[in-house]
C-alpha cells in the first residue's frame, strides 16, 4: 500500500496542513470505520498531547468545508467522518451506532422537480436497522 501522503492531500484542498491537521486526516485515511469526534480523539491524544477535542471538531468541519471528508449526520447527534467523498451508500445500525459502508448498493441518484431550479451540491442516502451481529443478539434475546 502506498503511503498516505497527507501533506499534499491537505494542500490540494486548499488547507493549511498543520502536524495536527495531518495526523487527523491520516487517521481518516487509514480508517474507514467512519470515526466520531470522540473516536479520533481517544486514538490521538496519546500520541498528540495537545490535541483537544475542540481542535479536532473544527479540523473536521474545515476539512468538510474543503470538501476534502464527508461528514455524517444519521441520528441526528453523532457526526460521523468519512475519507471516501465519492456518494456512496451507508448502513447504520441502530443498536451499536456503527456505520457501515454498502458499496455493492448504489446510491439512486434523487431527481428534484425542475419547478423549484435548485442546485444539489450533495444528497446522501442511508439505511438503517440492526448489523449482522447486533441482529444475532437481537434473536438470542427473543
Ligand atoms: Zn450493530
Ligand atoms: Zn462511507
Amino acid at each position: 500500500m502506498l503511503k498516505f501522503d497527507a501533506y499534499s492531500y491537505l494542500s490540494q484542498h486548499g488547507i493549511k496542513p498543520s502536524v495536527q491537521r495531518q495526523a487527523i486526516i491520516t487517521y481518516l485515511y487509514e480508517h474507514r470505520t467512519h470515526p466520531n469526534v470522540d473516536d479520533i480523539f481517544t486514538a490521538l491524544q496519546p500520541v498528540i498531547r495537545t490535541l483537544s477535542r475542540t481542535t479536532i471538531y473544527n479540523t473536521l468541519h474545515l476539512f468538510h468545508d474543503h470538501g476534502a471528508i464527508l461528514a455524517l449526520t444519521i441520528n441526528g447527534e453523532t457526526v460521523h467522518f468519512d475519507f471516501n467523498t465519492q456518494s456512496h451508500t451507508h448502513f447504520y445500525c441502530l443498536k451499536c451506532n456503527k456505520v457501515f459502508d454498502v458499496p455493492e448498493m448504489e446510491c439512486p441518484t434523487p431527481t428534484l422537480p425542475k419547478k423549484y431550479d435548485f442546485e444539489v451540491t450533495e444528497y446522501h442516502f442511508y439505511l438503517k436497522g440492526y448489523c449482522k451481529q447486533c441482529k444475532a443478539e437481537n434473536e438470542k434475546q427473543l
